[in-house]
């Protein structure tokens, strides 16, 4: 079972060891996404013991990669985006709150080891993320950076309820999962190559209309315009590349 660290809500205690059991807020605007989360961990973990289903849980920290949705609506995606077009980076509230970010290739290396190397009986849950923690402010500065942009920082209002810090505790990852250990790095995830994400980014990939916003239920993004680009979800690889205006 994928679950994610949203689990632990806005947490009070930091890192989030798995044996925390989160500071959420039943009623406010992410409590369905939350709380959801939360009742799908209990239906799990209530099947197993009742009825011996087989289950593993991991809580997927902050991820990024390529070929994520250009409307996902999260902040890696956004801000490269937005630095790609030239288009004001927007950070919400004052970039304080924090996150830390993994690599998609390190977890699913995580994921692979909680099924294939990990007892029967072991459910877990595991935190699968990267310790290395960093403010939006900071994330939205090595963006610019990386891509070169002339975007503008500018700040909106932070959505109700949103975590103030976010950083997992993977000690049970480390010792259960074979030594497992997150292997890439922020700038150097931000930096990874990939041939189509350029082309897909400003449309020149055959295969049509870039795909809807998936529904969730974290608060929307505050989004300038409507997005218009076509192609395939833009690859977080294509930040060496110069700013795009389309
Ligand atoms: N965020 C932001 N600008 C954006 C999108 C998100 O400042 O364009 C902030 C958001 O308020 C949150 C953080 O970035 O504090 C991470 O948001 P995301 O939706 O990526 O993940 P989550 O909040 O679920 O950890």
């Amino acid at each position: 079972m994928a679950e994610i660290e949203e689990i632990y809500g806005d947490p009070l205690i930091h890192p989030q060891r798995e044996d925390y059991w989160g500071h959420v807020n039943p009623l406010g605007i992410r409590s369905c996404y939350d709380e959801g989360k939360r009742c799908a961990e209990s239906l799990f973990m209530s099947y197993y013991r009742e009825h011996g289903i087989p289950v593993k849980i991991i809580r997927i920290f902050n991820t990024y990669g390529p070929k994520m949705n250009i409307n996902d609506g999260r902040v890696v995606s956004n801000f490269i985006v937005q630095a790609l077009r030239g288009d004001n980076i927007t950070i919400y509230g004052d970039g304080g709150q924090s996150r830390s970010f993994q690599y998609i290739d390190d977890l699913i290396e995580g994921m692979v080891r909680m099924m294939d190397d990990t007892p029967d009986d072991f459910t877990g849950p595991v935190n699968i993320g990267n310790p290395n923690e960093f403010t939006i402010a900071e994330l939205a500065r090595e963006v610019i950076s990386l891509t070169g942009s002339k975007s503008k920082i500018v700040h909106l209002p932070l959505p109700a309820d949103d975590p103030q810090q976010r950083q997992p505790d993977i000690s049970l990852a480390r010792n259960m999962l074979g030594g497992w250990e997150p292997r890439i790095q922020l700038r150097d995830g931000l930096l990874k190559p990939s041939p189509t994400s350029r082309r897909c980014f400003r449309g020149e990939e055959s295969g049509g209309e870039a795909r809807p916003a998936r529904a969730k239920t974290r608060p929307q993004p505050i989004r300038k315009k409507r997005q218009t680009t076509r192609g395939l979800p833009l690859s977080h690889s294509s930040l060496p590349v110069q700013p795009v205006n389309p």
